[in-house]
Parts: C-alpha cells; structure tokens; sequence
C-alpha cells in the first residue's frame, strides 16, 4: 500500500519530539518480505532512496527523509506477525514490524521473557531495535539487543533476501553476517524477520526507590548490589532529585513515596525465576547498606502496582523535560569507574557557561550510561533555545573527549550526530565504514546521509 497525500504521510514525517517536519515522496507500507524486495527494486528504477522506519520512536533522525524530494519512506508497520514461539529453543521468530510491547505479551502468555525494556516499547519495533541495537534498562543483566539476537532476514539493496533465521546458539561457521545490520540504522539493508533469544519469565521481581548521598555513593552500591545480589540485578537506574521534581510537573497525581530532596536517587530491581528467595535477598541487601549508611532512606514495593509507581517516577522525568520545551538530550558512556566525575566535570562546564539553563543527568549506571540534558529556560525565544542547544551540545562532547567516552551510548548515529561521529572517527574506521556501504549499497539508495554521509563514501578506495 502507497500513501502520498500529504495528510496521510505526515505522522510518517516527523520525528518522536516533534522538533523536526520532513516530507516524503510517497509512504510505502508492504505485508510481507517479498514486497519489501519488490518495492525496493521498484525504488531503484525510479532513482529513489529509501528510508526504513519502524516506530519512529528514534532519538536521532534517522528514520525520518532529510531530501524529500527524492526519498521514500519505507514503514515496517504492517509487518507484524509473530511467526513462532519455541519455548524448547527458548526463541522466537517475529516479523520486524512487530511492536516490541506486543513481542514482550506474547511471549509471556507462554511464561517467558524477552527482556528487552525501554520506555517507548509501545511504539518501537523489533526491526527498529535491532536496527539501533537498542540498549534500555535491562542491559545491565541481558545485554543490548545484538546480545538477543539469533537470527535475521534482511532485504538488500538489490532486491535480494538475506535469509538467516536460525535460533543456533553457536554458529561460528565463519564471519556472522547478521552483526552487519545490527545498529546499521537501514543504512545497508532492511530488517524484515528477527529470530530472538526468550528467558523464562521471573516470578519474583523486586524493586526498590532509594536515597542517597550522591552519584559516587550510587556507583558504589551498585558496585556492592552487583557482589551481593548474586548478578540478580535486572535494572539499576539514578536520578537527581530533580527528576522528582519534572515527573510530578509531568504527572501531578504521581505518589513520592520518599522525601524528594536527597542528594541522588536509585531505582533498583533484582528478579527472578526458580528456586532463591529474592524478596528476602532484597531485605537482607538493603538492610545492611543502610546500617553501614550507604543508603539515607527507601522504600520496596510491596505490589506490582506500587513496582510500576516507582518506575513512573522514571518515565514522568522524561516527560516533564519536553513539558519544558524544546531542550538538549544525550546518551553518553564513560567507563564506569569514571561516571560520577564525568557527571561532575560536565554539569559544572554547563553551569559556568550557561548559567540560566539546568543540567540534569540521569541513566542507567550499571552500563556508564549517562543522559545529561541541558533545559533551557521555559520563557526562551526559539532563537535563544537553538543556540542554547547548540552550544551546551559543545561544551558536554568536549568533556565526553577527555573522559574518552562515547557520543553515543544507545541512540545510535542517524542525521543529528553524524557530524560529530565523523569528525571523532579514526581514518581507518572511516574507510572501512564507507568500503562496507560502497560494497552493499553502491547507489547509495538505503538511509543516505544518516550514519556517514554521501560524499564521503565516495573517497572511500582502500581500507
Ligand atoms: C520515550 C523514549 C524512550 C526511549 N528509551 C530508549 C532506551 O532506553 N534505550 C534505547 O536504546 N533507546 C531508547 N529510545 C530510542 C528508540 O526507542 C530506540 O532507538 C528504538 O530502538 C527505535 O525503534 P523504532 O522502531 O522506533 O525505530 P525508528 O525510530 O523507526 O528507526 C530508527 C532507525 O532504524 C532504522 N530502521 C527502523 N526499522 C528498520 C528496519 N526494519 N530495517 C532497517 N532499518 C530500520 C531507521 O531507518 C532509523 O535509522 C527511546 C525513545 C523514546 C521516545
């Protein structure tokens, strides 16, 4: 099915935080594999580009057209069956357009998990995950999603399929191919089936908000958690007490179940399935980091409601900062050990140099996972927002270099950081990346100009 009206393409056309409006030659929306493969030879005798585009739940724009006039958007939306469910393999095997949350209920009919969690998991697809290699609040425990993926069917960008669903655990029969297009961003071929690694569903999941006296004193516990909980740690979450702050602006209802002004927060989950007492693993846990005073104050959910109250808290402060208006967002890494002084180091360069702004930076520690965003004043003139954006992106890449840490811990690459990955890339990464793109897509029809862009590829001769 082909949409061109303008009407029916423009949830297409924009990204999730509606900062920017593209357009689209035409939105193609096929059922199957072998309409994937015909619509893109189709694009290549009309000269035109495609752009894949799962959920359109991407934080980077990679999966929205930046030339419209010749771009195609390609939607996996209607390819959303679940093909099977092996409980004995522990695998299952999806069409790439399914919704992650639709994956995560089906396999749990069955008494299985797949653990991958993020908080757009309603509108994101399996095609969209692998293809960003999302990272989420699992990762921790399970991994990022190349860790959850057996097998995959791609379309080329000549037409061809790509057909390696397997649920082989190991398979070392020469170079894994997959791994191609695992956080490629469509940029060398489109997910259309994705065979997945399942766990058996945890029937004990404990979660705990705590207080504590800073990131370093998070770090430390989690450092501690790791020892104590025997690696039974499903998610291991810090907030400033501003975050408390922005998910009661954004949820006004929300219950605080813990004073809202200690100096750093945690959100804490360990589960299980099987044999151990993990209600008593958490008592015990929490009971000692309290009296040796790691820990000021917290509270266990005592019900799976009271559970999914905390973790609004942490899906509220995200909320609460585009309720804030248009702002800057990272998704940074440093090593963990470095985490608390990057955090410091950065909050205070954006203090110093744009002291009318907040810094607020919160993540998942247990990865060196730090989102620090930098929120403009709510009265901003547009103007003044950009190049408030524009400068605090600055001064935070220059601290992310010193503390050789990543411009990109999850959200991958797509057309907002593309100038700041190239000009952090080692020349021989670059000649190896734009090799690999000539050799795959030489008329560069899929994803052009996010990841790398065009002109480069063509000074791509020798690696
Ligand atoms: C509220 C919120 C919370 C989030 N939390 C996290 C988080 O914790 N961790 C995290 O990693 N990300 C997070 N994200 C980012 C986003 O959800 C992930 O990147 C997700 O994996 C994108 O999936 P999607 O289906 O929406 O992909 P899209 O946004 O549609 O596309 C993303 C990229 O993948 C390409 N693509 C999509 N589908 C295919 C396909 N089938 N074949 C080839 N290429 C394809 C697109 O061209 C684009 O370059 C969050 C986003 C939001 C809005």
């Amino acid at each position: 099915m082909v949409i061109t009206d303008h009407a029916g393409k423009a949830g297409f056309c924009r990204d999730w935080m509606g900062d920017v409006i593209s357009d689209a030659v035409a939105v193609l929306r096929p059922r199957n594999t072998a309409e994937v493969s015909m619509a893109v030879l189709a694009c290549r005798d009309l000269g035109l580009s495609i752009i894949p585009q799962g959920g359109n739940t991407g934080l980077v724009l990679g999966g929205i057209p930046d030339h419209p006039s010749n771009q195609v958007i390609l939607s996996l939306e209607r390819m959303n069956r679940i093909r099977s469910i092996d409980i004995d393999d522990f695998s299952a095997v999806v069409d790439a357009g399914c919704v992650l949350a639709t994956v995560k209920d089906a396999v749990a009919e069955q008494g299985m998990i797949f653990p991958l969690a993020l908080g757009a998991q309603g509108s994101c697809q399996i095609g969209g995950n692998v293809s960003t290699n999302a990272g989420g609040l699992n990762v921790l425990r399970y991994g990022m999603t190349r860790d959850l993926v057996l097998g995959l069917e791609v379309v080329l960008p000549n037409g061809k399929v790509l057909e390696g669903l397997s649920s082989l655990r190991k398979d070392n029969r020469g170079i894994d191919l997959k791994q191609l297009f695992i956080g490629a961003e469509g940029m060398l071929g489109i997910v259309t089936g994705v065979s997945i690694k399942l766990m058996p569903a945890p029937d004990q999941i404990e979660t705990a908000l705590l207080g504590v006296g800073s990131l370093e004193a998070a770090v430390a516990l989690y450092r501690r958690a790791r020892r104590d909980c025997c690696d039974l740690m499903s998610a291991f979450e810090f907030m400033p007490p501003m975050a408390l702050i922005l998910a009661k602006e954004a949820m006004p209802d929300l219950d605080m179940p813990i004073a809202m002004d200690y100096p750093a927060y945690v959100l804490m989950e360990i589960s299980a399935s099987g044999l151990v007492d993990v209600g008593d693993l958490m008592q015990r846990f929490l009971t000692n980091v309290m009296e040796e005073g790691h820990v000021i104050d917290g509270v266990i959910a005592s019900s799976s409601t009271q559970a999914s109250n905390l973790w609004k808290i942490r899906e509220g402060m995200v909320e609460g900062q585009a309720l804030r208006g248009r702002h800057m967002r990272t998704d940074i890494s440093v090593p963990l050990s470095r985490l608390s002084d990057f955090v410091a180091v950065a909050e205070e360069a954006v203090r110093a140099k744009l002291p009318e702004c907040v810094a607020i930076s919160y993540g998942h520690v247990g990865d060196g996972n730090v989102h620090l965003n930098v929120l403009p004043p709510m009265d901003a003139s547009e103007a003044d927002r950009t190049k408030q954006i524009d400068y605090a992106k600055k001064i935070v890449n220059e601290v992310v270099d010193m503390f050789q840490g990543s411009i990109s811990a999850e959200h991958g690459i797509g057309r907002l950081k593309r100038d700041d990955f190239e000009l952090r890339l080692q020349n021989t990464q670059r000649l190896l990346l734009h090799t690999l793109k000539n050799a795959i897509d030489p008329l560069q029809m899929f994803n052009p100009n996010s990841q790398i862009s065009i002109a480069e590829r063509d000074d791509a001769s020798s690696v």
